[in-house]
């Protein structure tokens, strides 16, 4: 019994001892090394970390959502691979290293807003919230291509210059061209619509007229010949020249038979009126030119449906034809 005792003290201080002796080893060790993680990317070694945890966080968040503007996401083909080591503790590690290395494996992709005008990627800004207000100040100015613009969402590869709302509006912006109302000059054909003509009472203008050509009234206004003259027919030699009644702007100047009219001109003389100048031989104005009162427009002539040389005039008050004599001749 008593040789059993010692023989259990015996073991006892034995089983002390080793678990002393190996708390020294695992303690010498851990005070000269430390558990550090070799880092490799595509089988070539990158680095040392101590934080592993830390450093793929690290990585996977620029993976995620990259670290400059307009990153949308990062593509890295391979992931670092980690291997377990002990290093004696005055080996550096290095994570800012290996994370410009994984970094520099990967290919980042930008995100951004394109703002296409007829289909034309034009310029680009960085959220939908600055493609929209670009596009609604160019409406609100009226640029002429504001129907035309659209907003496109890219993923690219390549970085794009971002510009702000209102570089977009300044560069994007096109005047509106007012249009100017302009009758096309033709050769044959043209005929200025009437709205019926007034064989009664005079009605009053507002335009001053004067006589376009001095000399005698050889056909008056009305029924002629089973049908209606809708001026007056003035006799004069061919090539006198032909005044505007009145100041206006030319709506038509044509060549031709123009039913009948020949070579002819019509004046807007404003207020409604519309003078016209019938069967000449060269006209001297073209649409859409201003003229004054007194100016020569035309020469007369015998072109159209007319028998000699004579000019044959129209007074029109809002499209309605009226008798040239209630007011000149
Ligand atoms: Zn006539």
């Amino acid at each position: 019994m008593k040789k059993l005792l010692v023989h259990m003290r015996t073991w006892i201080r034995l089983i002390s001892l080793v678990a002393i002796a190996g708390l020294l080893i695992v303690g010498g060790v851990a005070f000269i090394y430390k558990p550090t993680y070799s880092v490799s990317l595509n089988g070539e070694f990158i680095g040392y970390t101590k934080d592993k945890s830390q450093l793929q966080s690290r990585i996977n968040n620029y993976i995620e959502n990259g670290d400059g503007e307009n990153i949308a996401f990062v593509q890295v083909d391979n992931l670092p691979e980690y291997t377990l080591c002990l290093l004696k503790k005055d080996v550096e590690t290095s994570d800012d290293e290996i994370f410009n290395v994984v970094k520099q494996s990967g290919k980042a992709y930008y995100k951004y807003f394109a703002i296409i005008d007829n289909n034309e990627e034009k310029l680009y800004v960085a959220t939908l919230e600055e493609a929209e207000k670009a596009i609604a100040g160019l409406k609100e100015k009226n640029s002429k291509n504001k129907d035309d613009l659209t907003i496109k969402e890219k993923y690219e590869a390549e970085p794009k210059e971002i510009v702000t709302s209102e570089e977009v509006i300044s560069k994007l912006y096109e005047k509106v061209e007012v249009k100017k109302k302009t009758i096309k000059s033709s050769s044959s054909g043209v005929y200025v619509a009437t709205k019926g003509v007034n064989t009664g009472k005079k009605v009053a203008i507002a335009v001053n007229l004067i006589k376009p050509i001095s000399g005698t009234v050889t056909s008056r206004f009305g029924s002629r010949w089973g049908s209606t003259h809708k001026g007056i027919d003035i006799g004069a030699p061919k090539g006198t020249g032909i005044k505007a009644a009145a100041a206006g702007t030319v709506i038509l100047s044509a060549y031709g038979y123009n039913g009948g009219y020949g070579n002819y001109i019509v004046l807007d003389n404003g207020s409604g009126v519309q003078t016209l100048y019938g069967h000449c031989t060269s006209l001297n104005v073209k649409v859409g030119q201003k003229v004054s009162q007194g100016q020569i427009i035309a020469t007369v002539g015998s072109t159209g449906r007319s028998t000699g040389n004579h000019l044959h005039f129209e007074i029109r008050v809002n499209g309605v034809v009226q008798n040239p004599q209630n007011y000149l001749y």
